[in-house]
C-alpha cells in the first residue's frame, strides 16, 4: 500500500558544486563520491534534516518527490 509518507531523493550530479552543504546537514541521506554528492538511497523517510539540506543547497540541485512522484519543496 502507498502510505504517501515516503519521499524520494536525487541530486543533479552535473550542477552541484560539491560544497558538502547536504552531506553535512542529512549525512544520512547524502554522501559525497568524486567530489559532488549522491543519494545514499533513493528513498528516504521523510525528515527535518532532508528539508534543511534541501533548503541548504546553494544552487538547488537536490530533486525531493512525495510517494505520487510529484515534486515537493520541503520545509516551505
Ligand atoms: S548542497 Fe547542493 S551543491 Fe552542495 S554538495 Fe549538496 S547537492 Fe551539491
Amino acid at each position: 500500500m502507498n502510505t504517501g509518507a515516503d519521499w524520494t531523493i536525487e541530486v543533479d550530479r552535473s550542477v552541484c558544486i560539491g560544497n558538502k552543504m547536504c552531506v553535512s546537514v542529512a549525512p544520512d541521506a547524502f554522501e559525497m563520491a568524486e567530489g559532488k554528492a549522491r543519494a545514499r538511497t533513493e528513498n528516504v523517510s521523510p525528515s527535518e534534516s532532508v528539508a534543511d539540506a534541501y533548503e541548504s543547497c546553494p544552487v538547488s540541485v537536490i530533486v525531493v518527490r512525495d510517494a505520487t512522484g510529484e515534486e515537493i519543496e520541503p520545509g516551505n
